[in-house]
This record gives structure tokens, sequence and C-alpha cells, in this order.
């Protein structure tokens, strides 16, 4: 493994952090990457945004402009960005949206839904813009590498980073692939 340490960062968009958590998975093999790894901007960090990162681990696909924002900065600043799971590869199940009209979903969410009390729509300028549609992340920018599967395996990741990390192209086996 390399001398440098490499930096990770890692960020969820429209994920649900399961993601994340398939990722944390490795359990012990944790310590291993933390000998060589460095993580940026990430959950599990207070950093808020990424620089000059090696490797950009994106989940969830884009549903906001928040989400847009984000993925142009770790696009700008990670030289290799990978799609995490099947949100981030193709919208995912908060794709299914993209099938009733925005101002349905929201009309149902905050207006008529079940149990709503005070119905209003947000409509703080704070609040992110929603899109009208979630889309996968390779819509919005270069990605280099695909890693599917709702979540990736604990195995997955584990076999993806270390061949990056030990400079070999990653390769997964089929029993590693799958995208449920
Ligand atoms: S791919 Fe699955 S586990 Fe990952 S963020 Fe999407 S819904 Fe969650």
């Amino acid at each position: 493994m390399a001398n440098r340490k490499i930096r990770v960062a890692t960020t969820s968009l429209a994920g649900c952090f399961g993601c994340h958590m398939s990722f944390l998975d490795i359990d012990e093999r944790m310590l291993q990457l933390a000998k060589v790894v460095e993580f940026d901007r990430s959950p599990i960090t207070d950093i808020e945004h990424c620089t000059n990162c090696d490797i950009g681990l994106i989940e969830g696909g884009v549903c906001n402009s928040e989400n847009v924002h984000v993925l142009r900065e770790f696009r700008k600043n990670c030289k290799i960005l990978v799609a995490v799971g099947a949100c981030a590869i193709n919208g995912g199940l908060p794709a299914l949206r993209n099938f009733i009209p925005l101002e349905e979903c929201l009309q149902e969410a905050y207006l008529d839904g079940i149990g709503v009390e005070n119905p209003q729509i947000p409509n703080d300028p704070e609040l992110p813009l929603l899109l009208d549609k979630v889309r996968p992340v390779h819509e919005v920018v270069k990605i280099d590498y695909f890693l599917p599967g709702c979540p990736p395996s604990a195995d997955v990741f584990w076999k993806f980073l270390t061949d990056l990390l030990e400079g070999r192209e990653p390769s997964l086996s089929y029993e590693l692939v799958h995208y449920d």
C-alpha cells in the first residue's frame, strides 16, 4: 500500500445512509483501512467541504439543488469519483417519484397526507429546492466507477477499495456483484 495516506471523502445525497452502514460493516477491517486512508469530508467526520481527495464515494441520487452543489464539489476535488449503490447509479427507489408530478408529491406529503397537521408546503429560502425528477449522479457529473447493490456489501467495498489502494484496476467477482 502507498506511503502517503490516501484521502477519501464520502457523502450521502438522496440516499438512506444504508450504503455508509454497509461500508462500516467491514468491521475490524476498518482498522486496517485507517492505516492507509484518512477521511476527508464524510458523515463520519466533522469536515464540511472536501479538498484534494484521491477518492470520493457518492451514495444516493440527486433530488435537490444542494445535492447538485455537493456532487459538483466532489467532482472538482476528487481524482476518482465512485457512484455507490443503486440510488447513485440509477436513482434507486427514490426515483419512483419520477412517475408522479412533483406538485402532487408535495401536495400529498404536506397538505393531504394522512396525519398531516398544520398543512403547508415548506418554503423557507434556506431549504434546497427539489428537482423535478430524481437523477442518477452520472447525469450531473462524470463518474469513474459504479459499485452496484442496495447496498453494496461490505465485502464489495473492501475488494473495491483494496484494489484501488494497491494500485490495481478494481475487479469484482460475479458473486460479489448484485443489484438488490
Ligand atoms: S442504494 Fe440502497 S442502501 Fe444505498 S442509499 Fe440507496 S436505498 Fe440506501
